[in-house]
């Protein structure tokens, strides 16, 4: 149901993965259905992930990845969306790991590029993105974590909420105010779990247990100035540019999800039978079904849209906030509907549509939430702020 011109190189990348994901990975991801996958086979399940393209497809040969010049979006996209089909969970450990390859491609001093990129495209290691706190959510200015200058270190005080792959994570990269100023105030430095310790807790939440978000206590953390990444003062300019295309891929998992829900629904709607026919035969049912596979499909659009943009070296702002808005909002409707279409079987959880109706309401709150994508949007409609 992937209705997009895919190059023959695309059609082989997608289908290569999709069969992967069916035979090898389906099975693990049932079998840990709302439990959470110990380090040792989440590192198992990565090492295969990144054979197919994923993570290490949008960062350059140069660097060890296999994206040319680390700008195929576009692809990145596709194989991503297959992934968020199988299992979100995974889907945001390879995410998480991802964006932290690009960042780390893109601004780490090659000293710590060098050291850390590789284990990520090998699917050895994890990282997290520490930005959340308990009292920053929305506006990353107001990032409290500081990290205070001690001759050639800096010193890190403070507490990290949210942080996608924490249990796992090898390595942080931690996003600190260095100074008071509101431009240039916030750092992102590299923690390494084993060097620079600090703790993790993790947080139950309604779905996506498989996977860990968590809590980071940062308690006199000593770290060298050596493990800034991106120049001092930098951090809110990197993370802003980071969101242009995690927002993408977070849109991504709604329409992983919304794609599974739609596919689940038509099977169960042309064998369940209702008043002498099967229920898609129903025109209320023949409705819905119609809705959400529209949905489907302009959530993609709008997400592929983004990607080429992106690939092609376009700001994509405002693209990226549209395809986040409208893709996880439409996960929430279509997964909604998707138990809808199932009767009372949809809130058991023998059938697949519950789980994935507890997820989607989770996506329209990562990455920015739909109020704060909706705010991106209009600000480049009329230039006005409305923050
Ligand atoms: C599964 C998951 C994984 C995550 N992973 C990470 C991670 O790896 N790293 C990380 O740093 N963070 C992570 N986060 C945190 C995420 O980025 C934040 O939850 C998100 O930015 C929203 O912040 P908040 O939850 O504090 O909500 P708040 O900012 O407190 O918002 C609460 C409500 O107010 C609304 N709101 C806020 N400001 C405005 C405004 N100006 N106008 C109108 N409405 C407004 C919001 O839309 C929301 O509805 C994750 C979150 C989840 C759920």
């Amino acid at each position: 149901m992937s209705h997009v011109f895919k190059t023959q190189e695309q059609k082989l990348a997608v289908d290569g993965l999709r069969r992967f994901l069916d035979a090898e990975i389906e099975p693990v991801v049932k079998e840990y259905r709302d439990q959470f996958i110990p380090k040792e086979k989440m590192q198992e399940i990565m090492r295969q992930l990144v054979q197919y393209g994923l993570v290490g497809g949008v960062i350059s040969e140069k660097n060890g990845g296999l994206g040319g010049n680390g700008d195929d979006w576009l692809t990145g996209m596709m194989l991503f969306e297959e992934l968020a089909y199988t299992s979100i969970d995974l889907s945001t450990v390879t995410l998480i790991n991802t964006f932290g390859a690009v960042l780390l491609e893109s601004v780490a001093p090659a000293h710590l590029r060098d050291r850390y990129l590789p284990g990520l495209l090998s699917g050895e290691t994890f990282i997290s993105m520490g930005i959340s706190e308990p009292d920053v959510g929305s506006n990353v200015m107001e990032i409290k974590t500081r990290a205070r200058r001690d001759g050639d270190d800096y010193i890190i005080n403070g507490e990290k909420t949210w942080i996608s792959n924490g249990m796992y994570s090898d390595f942080l990269i931690c996003t600190c105010r260095t100074s008071d100023d509101p431009k240039k105030g916030l750092t992102h430095f590299l923690l390494d779990r084993k060097e620079h310790p600090y703790e993790v807790r993790n947080i139950h939440k309604i779905a996506m247990n498989s996977q860990s978000t968590s809590q980071i206590f940062l308690s006199d953390v000593r770290v060298p100035a050596s493990n800034i990444i991106g120049g001092e003062g930098d951090g809110l300019k990197n993370t802003l540019r980071l969101f242009e295309r995690s927002r993408v891929y977070v849109a991504g998992q709604g329409l992983g999800i919304a794609r599974r829900s739609l596919e689940e629904s038509v099977r169960y709607a042309q064998e369940r039978r209702q008043h002498g026919k099967v229920i898609a035969g129903h025109q209320l049912i023949a409705s819905m079904l119609a809705d959400m596979a529209t949905k489907v499909d302009a959530s993609r659009l709008l997400i592929h849209r983004a990607a080429q943009m992106i690939d092609a070296g376009v700001p994509a702002e405002m693209e990226a906030a549209m395809a986040k808005y409208y893709a996880a909002e439409a996960a929430v409707e279509i997964c909604r509907q998707g138990v809808q279409i199932h009767g009372a079987n949809g809130v058991t959880t023998e059938f697949l549509v519950e789980k994935l109706a507890r997820e989607a309401i989770i996506v329209p709150i990562p990455e920015g939430t739909s109020q704060i994508q909706q705010l991106i949007i209009a600000r480049a409609l009329t230039g006005v702020g409305a923050f």
